[in-house]
């Protein structure tokens, strides 16, 4: 097999059991094999034959393991992200999280993000809002390392501190001191879920579940947030499309009234809270 236009047919023929975006994963794979852009090869092409490890890369696809740790980087909200299976892929879902929170004044101040995983919301806001300070907490290290990358990719890492913690142990919050923004994508998934191969068998379990109702960790997080909070201070929070109603009702126990956000796809994505 020689040709970019023949080696792409094939490709995506192979791919469309396991992808709907079967063409177009075979672009940007095809693209990363030849150290190029996607848009470089459409536009350019390339000469030569298409390398033996454009074919390797499709067969790690064609098991399902997710686009985004194959190339080692996802888009998200205009920007490029480091990412490996030690954190969450960014979902477009979260750039209406990322909007919601960039609403808030308290984003032009003291953010901290619970869960930072790859930095993909809190470094967002930071890289928006040049006077923004940000911290991020996460309970792995090595989602810590991969945000600390991307901090530094993005030219914020003299704003941000990224901290090893973990709300389920105590003591968590000390001396972390007072926020004018919380964000969170906590993991809100319920255990059992049928979720996709590519999901399931790819991404970070704790990143994703969070007890049989996928809220153990909205309920353990949520009373916390009044004491990290400075006093005029917004909560913006991810939530599964089904958890609006929940979420709300442990937020209102946990003093704050809540404000709905939905997704581009209308869903149900994030809460406002105060
Ligand atoms: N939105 C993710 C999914 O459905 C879950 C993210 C999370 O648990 N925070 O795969």
């Amino acid at each position: 097999m020689s040709g970019v236009p023949a080696a792409l047919r094939q490709a995506a023929d192979m791919l469309a059991p396991t992808s709907d975006t079967a063409r177009l994963d075979a672009e940007y794979l095809l693209a990363h094999a030849l150290h190029m852009s996607r848009s470089d090869l459409l536009l350019k092409g390339a000469s030569g034959p298409v390398p033996e490890r454009f074919w390797h890369l499709i067969d790690r696809r064609r098991q399902h393991e997710p686009l985004a740790y194959i190339l080692g980087s996802q888009d998200f909200y205009g920007r490029s992200f480091h990412v490996s299976p030690d954190v969450l892929i960014p979902r477009s879902d979260s750039e209406s999280v990322v909007a919601a929170a960039l609403e808030q004044p308290g984003a032009r101040g003291r953010v901290l993000d619970c869960g930072v995983g790859s930095g993909a919301l809190l470094l967002t806001i930071l890289a928006e809002n040049p006077g923004a300070l940000g911290v991020g907490i996460d309970r792995s290290e090595a989602a810590l390392a991969i945000a600390r990358r991307n901090a530094g990719a993005l030219g914020v890492a003299d704003r941000v501190e990224l901290l090893r913690r973990d709300w389920s142990e105590n003591g968590w919050r000390e001396e972390l001191g007072r926020f004018d923004c919380i964000i969170a994508n906590p993991p809100y998934v319920e255990d059992d879920a049928e979720l996709d191969v590519s999901v399931r068998g790819y991404e970070p379990a704790g990143a994703l579940f969070s007890g049989p109702d996928g809220l153990d960790d909205y309920r353990r997080l949520l009373p916390e947030l009044r004491h990290l909070l400075a006093p005029q201070g917004q909560v913006v929070l991810e939530i599964g499309a089904m958890q609006a109603k929940p979420v709300a009702a442990l937020a209102g126990q946990a003093g704050f009234s809540s404000q709905l956000r939905h997704d581009l796809a209308s869903r149900p994505r994030a809460l406002v809270l105060v």
